[in-house]
Parts: C-alpha cells; sequence; structure tokens
C-alpha cells in the first residue's frame, strides 16, 4: 500500500448499519460513513440485494449504447433537481473534471478568451490535476506544481472579492454550498445568492460542487434547496450509490452543451452502479426519510451546543442535517483518537473541526449515545 494515509493499526472486514467490525471482533460505531458514502449504513439488505440481481442481470455494456438503469437514474435525477441532463461517471473528481470542461467548452462557444474559472480559498474538489488547480488549499497543491491555467482564486469570502473577481473572461465559478474537507463551512446564502446574480450578468456557469452535501445529506435531497437559487450544473458522487462507486453531473439548459465526441467514461452509468443509484435514490428522496436526516441533525446540534456553551475551546457548530462540523479553537486529533479507544469512529474537516457524517439512516439511539460519548470525551 502505497503511504498515503496515516491507518490506525486494525483491519475492517465486516460491516452492519452503522457499525464496523474488525478482524479481532471488536465493534466500532460509525460516524465517518465512508466520508458521507454509505448513506444506507454498511451492508443494506435490500441494497445489496439489488446489487446482486442487477449483476446476474447485466453489469456492464459500453456508454455506445443506453441501458434501462442509466436512463432510469438520468430521469429521477432530472425530475429530482430540475436539471435537464445528465452525465455518469465514477466519483467525485471525475464529477468535477466533467463540469471543468463543460465550463470551457461553454466559454469557448462564445470566445476563445472566456475560459476563466473561479474558485474558493479553502474549497476541497479533488485530487487530479484539474481539481486540485480549483482546490484552494496550499497544502494539498504545493507538491504538484505546477497545476492547470486559467484558473483564479477568490481568497477571501466576501461579496467584494466576488464583485471584483469576474469579468467577462470568467466561464465559470465551483462552489461547495457546506465546504467540506475545508472544515465544514456553509457559505453564506448572500454570497451564494450573489455568483447566481454575477453568473447571469456575466454570461458564466454557477457550479455547485455537492459531492459531499448532496443526496440527502443537508435533510434536502440536494443543497441548493436550501438556497434560493437554481445552479447550472451540479456535481454529484459520494452517497449516490450508497458505498457502490458512481457520480453524476446536472446540467441545466444552459449548461447542457455537449456534443457527440466531447467527453466519454468507459465505467461511467453503467448498469450495476446505476442501479444501486436508483435504489438509494428511491429511499433517500423519501420525504419522511428526509425529515428524519433533517430532525437528528437539529437534535445533535442543540445537545452539543448546550453541553458544550461553557466550554472554553468550542465555537460552534455548523452545517446541515447530518453533515455537521462542531468547531473548536485548538486541534481536535486528541479527541478523535479518545474517541477511538472508546470505539467511535470520527473524521476532522481541517485541524480543528470534528465532522461528523453518519450514515443517514443511523438509528436515533446509536446517534445518541455517540453524540452522548464524544460530548463526555471533550469534557473529561
Ligand atoms: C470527496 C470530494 C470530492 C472528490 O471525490 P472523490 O470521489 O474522492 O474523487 C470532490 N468534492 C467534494 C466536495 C468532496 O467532498
Amino acid at each position: 500500500m502505497m503511504n498515503t494515509y496515516g491507518r490506525p493499526d486494525i483491519v475492517f472486514n465486516k460491516g452492519r448499519g452503522s457499525w464496523l467490525f474488525d478482524e479481532d471482533g471488536n465493534q466500532y460505531l460509525d460516524l465517518v460513513a465512508g466520508v458521507a458514502v454509505n448513506a444506507l449504513g454498511h451492508a443494506y439488505e435490500p441494497l445489496a440485494e439489488v446489487i446482486y440481481e442487477q449483476a446476474k442481470k447485466l453489469m456492464h455494456c459500453s456508454n455506445l449504447y443506453y441501458n434501462d438503469q442509466q436512463l432510469k437514474l438520468a430521469k429521477t435525477l432530472t425530475q429530482l433537481s430540475g436539471m435537464e441532463a445528465a452525465f455518469f461517471i465514477n466519483s467525485g473528481t471525475e464529477a468535477i473534471e466533467t463540469a471543468l470542461k463543460l465550463s470551457r467548452k461553454y466559454g469557448n462557444m462564445q470566445n476563445e478568451s472566456k475560459n476563466k474559472i473561479l474558485y474558493l480559498k479553502n474549497s476541497f474538489h479533488g485530487r487530479s490535476l484539474g481539481s486540485l488547480t480549483v482546490t484552494g488549499q496550499e497544502k494539498y497543491q504545493k507538491p504538484f506544481m505546477p497545476l492547470l491555467g486559467g484558473t483564479y482564486c477568490i481568497e477571501k469570502v466576501d461579496i467584494e472579492s466576488l464583485n471584483n473577481a469576474f469579468d467577462d473572461q470568467v466561464c465559470a465559478i465551483i462552489l461547495e454550498p457546506i465546504q467540506g474537507e475545508g472544515g465544514i463551512i456553509p457559505l453564506p446564502e448572500a454570497f451564494i445568492e450573489e455568483s447566481h446574480k454575477l453568473c447571469d450578468q456575466y454570461d458564466a456557469l454557477l457550479i455547485f460542487d455537492e459531492v459531499q452535501c448532496g443526496i440527502g445529506r443537508t435533510g434536502k435531497m440536494f443543497a441548493f434547496e436550501n438556497y434560493t437559487v437554481q445552479p447550472d450544473v451540479v456535481c454529484l458522487a459520494k452517497g449516490l450509490g450508497g458505498g457502490f462507486p458512481i457520480g453524476a453531473v446536472l446540467a441545466n439548459h444552459k449548461a447542457n452543451v455537449f456534443e457527440k465526441g466531447d467527453h466519454g467514461c468507459t465505467f461511467g452509468g453503467n448498469p450495476l452502479a446505476c442501479a444501486a443509484a436508483n435504489y438509494v435514490l428511491g429511499v433517500v428522496s423519501n420525504k419522511e426519510f428526509l425529515e428524519d436526516v433533517k430532525n437528528k441533525g437539529e437534535w445533535a446540534r442543540k445537545e452539543i451546543e448546550n453541553a458544550l456553551k461553557d466550554y472554553d475551546d468550542f465555537l460552534s457548530v455548523q452545517g446541515n442535517g447530518l453533515i455537521l462540523g462542531v468547531h473548536f479553537k485548538s486541534p481536535v486529533a486528541a479527541i478523535i483518537q479518545k474517541s477511538f479507544d472508546n470505539k467511535i469512529l470520527l473524521v476532522s474537516a481541517g485541524a480543528n473541526v470534528i465532522r461528523l457524517v453518519p450514515a443517514l439512516n443511523i438509528e436515533f439511539d446509536e446517534w445518541k449515545s455517540a453524540i452522548d460519548t464524544l460530548i463526555q470525551i471533550i469534557l473529561e
């Protein structure tokens, strides 16, 4: 194994719901959920059944042909989002690459100098050279210079910096409605609305990276539903397949500019991955399911804020639904290690933030016991 992750010295070999089991038979309550991937928890039987049945029928047949599961998924995603068209890939990074190419195509169709892509400081959009270029964090970019040209980083999330960044050469701006990797930081509503307005004014595409915060995470099917604006492009992945790799890019009429030969993906939209995603969407798009996500999130926010209000190092709980960040003044590594020792899996987002992204269907008593233990550990 290449040395790209600092892993603890255990090996998982089984999962069930919000629990993971290691080779020695220890069980862990999982609030990481594959980093917001296992939307329905581990080894969810009905999803496993769907994947098994589809594997027996048709796994892959190439994008040279239509397949029924892909058409069904495109239809469901466009209907749920109000977008016009879908493109399927296998991961979040590939979704971003697709959106970046879509932006360049859109700009080039107006004139060849319209090619500037705006992104935010502290963002995270992936690790390929293109997606890394629009990831505004030096620690990820520095070892891999030089990166893609024609991009511009907005250093401060305020209206003035946003206005200064836009000109006629801008073909797109890419935003995470809730910055994930960068520390669970929701963008201010006014900032998002102004981005939308400027994209109209300068004829550019508004891209929402909902790879982490989409698919029910915020208690809405899509994170953009928490705002009054409709983006031109939405990037999805992580939770979409409930653990099976699949990503999607949705485009409205304005952004639906790819023509035959412009883009492709061998595995993208294969019937097996699409069958998994079709099942996940069927569960997650249910109104009561989304309501439950919202409620579990609100409960935890209040519980944590109440318990930690006099704790000096605590700042705030940010986020929405089951994508929450507990922000502290100092690093959280020790809290995460202690939780691990107590058999609760947590992941940080930046140095000072505990990120809570459990399975969307985590049982309330599991959620409560994890949050209460976490609070105890913090206050110890
Ligand atoms: C995880 C993530 C990505 C990259 O997705 P991969 O599937 O790891 O390629 C891109 N954008 C956001 C917001 C993410 O959280």
